[in-house]
Formats: C-alpha cells, sequence, structure tokens
C-alpha cells in the first residue's frame, strides 16, 4: 500500500476517494500533516486542482490527489463559478449561497436559467510531475425558481437535472453520483490509473 496526500481535508472526500482508489492506496488528508490550504488564486477550477495538488505534493512528498468544482450558470456570465462556496461572502454558508443565486436570477424565466457544475481532479505522481492526471466531469441542469429536496450539500436544492426532471437536493447518493461532474470526473480519474497511473 503506497500513501497520497488528498488536498482536501474534508471527511466525505477523504472517504469517497479511498473507496475510488482502494488498497492500493492510502488516502491520507493534508490536516494529517498538518499543511494549512493553499490560497484558491487560479482563474479556472483545474488552475486551482493544480495549485492544491502541487502545494500538498511539495510539502509531502508523497503523490497528491486534488479536486476543485462548482457551479457555472449562464444567465451570470458564469458566476459564481470558481468563487462558488463564497458567492454569498467569505464565511457563507450554503442557505446565503442559494439566496444569492435565487435573487441574482429574479425574474429569468425558466429556459434561460441554464447552468452547470464542473469538477476537476488533478493527480501528481510526487512533487516534480510535470505532467500530471487530469480528468474533468460536467453536469448540465437548470437553476430551479425554489430549493426542492432534502440531500446533497451546496445548490443542490435550487439545481434541476433534466434527465431525471429531480433535484439534484432529490437524488440519493448512488443516484447522485452516477450523472454528477464529481462522479464523472473520478470515473476518468479511475480509468487513467488503471491505464498505467496507479503505484509500482
Ligand atoms: P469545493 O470543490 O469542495 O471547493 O466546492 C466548491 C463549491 O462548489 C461548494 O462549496 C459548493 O457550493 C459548490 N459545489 C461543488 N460541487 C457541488 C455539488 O455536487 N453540489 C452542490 N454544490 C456543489
Amino acid at each position: 500500500m503506497a500513501d497520497l496526500v488528498l488536498a482536501s481535508s474534508n471527511a466525505g472526500k477523504v472517504r469517497e476517494f479511498q473507496a475510488l482508489l482502494g488498497a492500493a492506496w492510502r488516502v491520507r488528508p493534508q490536516a494529517e500533516f498538518a499543511i494549512r490550504p493553499v490560497a484558491e488564486t487560479g482563474a479556472t477550477f483545474l488552475a486551482n486542482a493544480l495549485l492544491k495538488a502541487r502545494h500538498a505534493a511539495r510539502l509531502t512528498n508523497l503523490p497528491a490527489l486534488a479536486d476543485d468544482s462548482g457551479l457555472e450558470v449562464d444567465a451570470l456570465g458564469g458566476a459564481p463559478g470558481i468563487r462558488s462556496a463564497r458567492y454569498a461572502g467569505a464565511e457563507a454558508d450554503d442557505a446565503a449561497n442559494n439566496a444569492r443565486l435565487l435573487g441574482a436570477l429574479a425574474g429569468v424565466p425558466d429556459p434561460l436559467r441554464t447552468a452547470r457544475y464542473r469538477c476537476a481532479l488533478v493527480w501528481l505522481r510526487g512533487p516534480g510531475d510535470e505532467s500530471p492526471l487530469i480528468a474533468e466531469g460536467v453536469w448540465e441542469g437548470r437553476i430551479l425558481p425554489a430549493p426542492r429536496g432534502r440531500g446533497g450539500f451546496g445548490y443542490d436544492p435550487l439545481f434541476l437535472d433534466p434527465a431525471t426532471g429531480l433535484a439534484a437536493a432529490e437524488l440519493d447518493a448512488l443516484a447522485k453520483n452516477a450523472c454528477s461532474h464529481r462522479g464523472q470526473a473520478l470515473a476518468q480519474l479511475q480509468a487513467l490509473l488503471a491505464s498505467g497511473g496507479g503505484p509500482s
């Protein structure tokens, strides 16, 4: 078993990535190494995932995995985008972010409320890796006029999955993973690892 540092300390993500990677890797959250999160100064999800992975690999000398994700709304020129977590302010919670999103879209008719979740994943084999494995997932949907459902997190009560007609917060975890941006990126990463990116 080889160690891997995850550039996140979110317990849900640690579990999710450990399950994906199986027994070949021990996923260790960066907090285990007392690593503080790096400033996310990139202009894209991918740039931020790269920043996070490089930071964690450099400080641990281990392979590193990082993800970055968020919501893009067409009627808002792609906002909240990379600012999704702090759309309503630095300390904003999900409720405040959702309230700001609904306010920003007030009066915008359904057909123009198109949006997508994006997720970028970066796998660095070590601090000097100049050609990391990169996987990206996109989930197309629409922003609802009012929240629905109790599952998921973040913008899920407002994100309509057109394929099922359900809000993301109305899907159970398995159903959400099957279509979500993160689920797609994880599947891509798994395929890349299976074709030669794993521990030697
Ligand atoms: P991070 O990638 O964990 O930094 O997530 C960034 C932000 O994007 C989150 O705080 C949420 O606001 C939003 N986000 C990312 N993925 C999802 C999702 O699957 N559902 C709802 N919100 C999400």
